[in-house]
């Protein structure tokens, strides 16, 4: 049972960014029978591609099985960058070559500019702000191997990365939790669902049509002549969108066998009031760190709350069951916040890929863009957009991401009954890490 003392009066499961924009069923229509592109899933990946679409003068319908934006884009912590995360954890050179990740990271970069250029084009007020990004290094090892990053970010990203030794951290960071890290210019935060409400609206005005609450539940047929079954009537469609990342289900097996949906967890404070913030924050930075299982924090774009995320439990967890873990887990980097209350505790799931890079491709008329491996608010809406163009036929220059071998594994199918040994692994890791290194 959780312990009630960390919880304020009126303390609530649901994103702390709901209260200024929750999921909505706003323009909803039952399903046209046909349509030109159909797409499944209503986040940046699924809207940013209708948009694009309709933009480009295709009829288009998005099918959500819930309210729109009811996934994980509302659910964010609504750090955006460009490319900081790309391939993080795995060896994609040994698999993919020098070059195409080169590519990889480049277009990541580019697609902050796509994000940046969006949000300004569509006027979306969502509290965005390019305020960098501090990477704290959890142990003397993971500082050292930094260098290498901050060069590889500035030369194909230009990130505007530098390494902030351990005794310049008081400068980012109101904590000693770190052994130093680096400051990344080219990121910052967002309202995620501010953000997601502004792609709602512009596409209710570009004219994309929405059905809310039409969980698609099969897809037949060939490119050109599909039948998307859904729970409110079938829809004929020439091409298909799939955006369901990591809540890819039965109606697509293949897919679903090459992403791992991983519940990932936040928890907002009460206000705090700005002082304080800026004690905890001096530059008011977004956060992330280097561990394998990371915690990632950040003010409140109003600046008065800590909001505070990370991967608290490898199993099926509540949010509430979850919320101590993670409190443990701030006080851990700020032991000052220990007795503050906290206001709203929630879950989402992002989708792991095998080779931890996000995928973009298409088979038989079927359009996927999968796997942002918990970085998804800027690459899944780039990726959206980019499904779009590819459909569009407005692009020359295939994506770096489409197209990649799309792996799963022996004895995969969609349940990642694997996660809590992993998990715990990591976590062991982590700790040795520490321990050895303290
Ligand atoms: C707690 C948390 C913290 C995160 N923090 C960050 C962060 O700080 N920075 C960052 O860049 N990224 C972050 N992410 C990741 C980011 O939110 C996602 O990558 C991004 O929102 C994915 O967008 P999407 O449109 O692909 O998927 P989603 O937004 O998850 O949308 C998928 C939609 O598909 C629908 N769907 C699924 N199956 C069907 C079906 N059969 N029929 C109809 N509809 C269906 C779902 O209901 C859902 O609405 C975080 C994610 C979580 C959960």
């Amino acid at each position: 049972m959780a312990d009630s003392s960390i919880f304020a009066d009126g303390f609530r499961t649901d994103p702390y960014w709901w209260d200024a924009a929750p999921p909505d069923d706003e323009g909803d229509a039952p399903p046209p029978e046909q349509v030109d592109v159909a797409v499944v899933g209503s986040g940046y990946t699924g809207l940013s591609a209708a948009l694009e679409l309709a933009r480009g003068g295709v009829n288009v319908v998005v099918l959500e099985a819930h309210r729109f934006g009811e996934g994980a884009s509302t659910r964010s912590g609504g750090m955006v960058s460009g490319g900081i995360n790309v391939g993080k954890g795995g060896d994609i050179e040994r698999q993919f070559g020098a070059e195409r990740v080169r590519a990889m990271i480049e277009e990541a970069a580019d697609s902050y500019g796509h994000f940046e250029r969006l949000i300004e084009r569509e006027a979306i007020d969502c509290q965005y702000r390019r305020s960098g990004r501090f990477v704290g290094a959890h142990t003397p090892a993971a500082y050292a191997g930094m260098a290498a990053r901050v060069a590889t970010l500035n030369e194909h990203a230009e990130a505007g990365a530098r390494l902030v030794p351990p005794e310049r951290q008081r400068d980012e960071l109101g904590s000693d939790f770190y052994h130093g890290g680096m400051v990344v210019e080219r990121a910052g935060g967002v309202h995620p669902s501010l953000y997601h409400q502004g792609l709602r609206r512009a596409c209710r005005a570009a004219g994309v049509k929405l059905s809310a609450h039409t969980a698609v539940e099969g897809i037949d047929g060939t490119a050109g002549d599909l039948t998307v079954r859904t729970a409110r009537g079938p829809v004929r469609a020439r091409e298909v969108v799939l955006g369901t990342n990591g809540y890819t289900g039965a109606a697509t097996p293949w897919h679903r066998r090459r992403v791992v949906p991983v519940g990932s967890y936040i928890i907002a404070t009460e206000p705090l009031g700005e002082d304080r913030i800026r004690e905890l924050f001096p530059t008011m930075r977004v956060i992330a760190d280097t561990k394998r299982v990371l915690y990632y924090f950040r003010p409140s774009p109003d600046g008065t709350r800590v909001v505070f995320g990370g991967r608290a439990s490898f199993r099926t967890r509540t949010a509430l069951e979850t919320a101590p873990v993670l409190y443990d887990y701030m006080c851990g980097v700020f032991p000052q916040l220990r007795g503050v209350k906290i206001s709203h505790a929630w879950t989402g799931n992002v989708a792991f890929t095998f080779d931890r890079v996000p995928h973009m491709g298409d088979s038989g008329g079927v359009h996927y863009a999968m796997g942002c491996n918990g970085s998804g608010v800027v690459m899944m809406s780039h990726l959206g957009h980019r499904t779009a163009l590819k459909i569009l036929g407005t692009t020359n220059r295939p994506s770096a991401f489409d197209g990649l071998p799309f792996e799963t594994r022996p004895l995969y199918h969609g349940r990642p009954w694997f996660l809590p040994a992993v998990g715990a692994w990591y976590k062991l890791r982590d700790w040795i890490d520490r321990k050895t290194a303290a």
